[in-house]
């Protein structure tokens, strides 16, 4: 832009000097075609005195033949005009000849004096002009200063930049170390609203992420050892009493015994649950058909029969035909397994379960109901959470481990569906499942 501005005034100030010179070049050559048909030195020396040429030109005029008749002999015309330019102007051809040189304006211009169709001198008018060539040299100067400012600014600038940018990554990178090493608590401060603001906003939330997910890992170790450790306890317990009493009792013996193949059936079941949690978290499931809700739920009934009539309950349902749904059997076993039994542990004795399944809009929704103990208020939020139980000495007394409601949900939730618990105004539980209803032929 610097060079463009410059250029584009030393332009103006040619055209603004070929202009005058040209012209003052043209006025003599005009008055002394006017006057005469050849040219003798002291009649242009009289022409000139009368014409009153500015002072700062300098006029030089000759004959056709080049013979010097006014002015100074020592003048730049054949510089500037080399021979085949000269003789561009002796066929009546006006020239303009500039330079900025030397921190001055030299511009010069050649004009024939043209008498009845012949050429019968040659007028040439040069000016040097330093005041125009300072103004442009300092112009020049000034210019260049400002851009060796600018660029100095910008240069310190770009610095200054690049080095908070770096800062900034480095932190980052920083972070990433601390977190790497397991330290999730760790938060990287960034200010601003730029990307890297954005990008610590990001790492911040997933440190926060990855800290929670350590906790439920930490969490469900720890209660998943408990968990397996206690009946493995009570075996220890059960088996180091019987090799202890040599004389023990053959019915207490075989209580004992019984007590065992129960802790045991326990650790079997804790152990298929956690398996089919750790299936559940991995993602990968098996692949989803068309499942009729329907005989689902019947399938399952029959396996709990039993156990309702062990209790004394009373079973209703209520089920309509062609309750379609996209799923793999096995989470619906899973899941609808899980409800009846739990509505069948919790119940009380002469109480009852009721089954309903029909179709609400585009939904499939399953209803449980019992006349159960229910859940208190404050432990709802909670149920659905890995090993949590309301009561644990009675989950433990019906063989439960805390983690049938997990797998319900997990298992709804990776179904697309939705599940919920709700405590029935006439005591009992209300769980209910809902999927989006699945009618495409299979
Ligand atoms: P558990 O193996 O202990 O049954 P779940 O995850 O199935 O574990 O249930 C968690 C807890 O929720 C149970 O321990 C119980 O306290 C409570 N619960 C579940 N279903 C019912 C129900 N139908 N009525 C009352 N309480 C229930």
């Amino acid at each position: 832009m610097n060079t463009f501005f410059l250029i584009e005034s030393r332009n103006m100030i040619f055209q603004s000097k070929q202009a005058f010179v040209q012209n003052q070049a043209e006025i003599i050559s005009k008055s002394l075609e006017d006057v005469f048909e050849l040219l003798i030195a002291d009649d242009v020396a009289r022409v000139m005195e009368y014409l009153d040429v500015a002072e700062a030109l300098n006029v030089v005029i000759t004959d056709a033949n080049g013979k010097l008749l006014y002015g100074s002999s020592r003048n730049n015309m054949n510089d500037d005009f080399p021979p085949e330019e000269m003789e561009k102007a002796r066929e009546g051809k006006d020239l303009f000849y500039a330079k900025f040189i030397d921190g001055s304006f030299f511009s010069s211009s050649l004009t024939p004096v043209v008498s009845k169709g012949a050429i019968i001198g040659l007028v040439y008018v040069y000016e040097s002009d330093w005041e125009q060539g300072s103004i442009l040299k300092n112009m020049q100067k000034t210019v260049g200063n400002i851009s060796i400012i600018i660029i100095a600014f910008a240069f310190a600038m770009l610095l200054f930049i690049v080095r908070s940018v770096i800062n900034r990554i480095t932190s980052i990178l920083n972070a990433i170390k601390t977190v790497r090493e397991g330290e999730y608590n760790y938060h990287v401060e960034m200010s601003g609203k730029d990307e890297l603001a954005l990008l610590g906003d990001e790492f911040n939330s997933l440190t926060d992420r990855l800290r929670e997910t350590d906790e439920i890992r930490q969490r469900f170790v720890a209660n998943a050892s408990h968990e397996l450790r206690t009946p493995l306890a009570s075996i220890r317990l059960l088996a180091d009493s019987i090799l202890q009493n040599e004389g023990m009792e053959r019915d207490t013996m075989q209580e004992f015994i019984s007590d065992i193949g129960t802790e045991a059936e326990r650790l079997t079941r804790t152990t298929e649950k956690l398996m089919t949690l750790t299936r559940l978290d991995s993602g990968i499931s098996d692949e989803k058909i068309k499942v009729n809700m329907g005989e689902a739920v019947a399938a399952t009934l029959r396996m709990l029969r039993p156990l309702a009539m062990s209790g004394n309950l009373s079973i209703f349902e209520s089920m309509e035909a062609d309750c379609y749904v996209l799923a793999t059997s096995d989470a619906i076993h899973q899941i609808v397994f899980n409800l009846i039994e739990n509505a069948i542990k919790y119940n009380k004795p002469e109480g009852s379960v009721s089954i309903s399944l029909f179709k609400e809009n585009d939904d499939i929704v399953l209803n449980i109901d019992d006349t159960g103990v229910g859940v208190p208020e404050e432990d709802l939020s909670q149920i659905f959470d890995r090993f949590y139980r309301v009561d644990k000495a009675r989950s433990r007394e019906a063989g439960g481990s805390g983690l049938g409601l997990s797998i319900v949900r997990d298992s709804v939730r990776d179904l697309g569906g939705n599940v919920t618990a709700e405590p029935r105004v006439d005591g009992g539980m209300r769980f209910q499942v809902r999927f989006k209803q699945f009618n495409t032929p299979a």
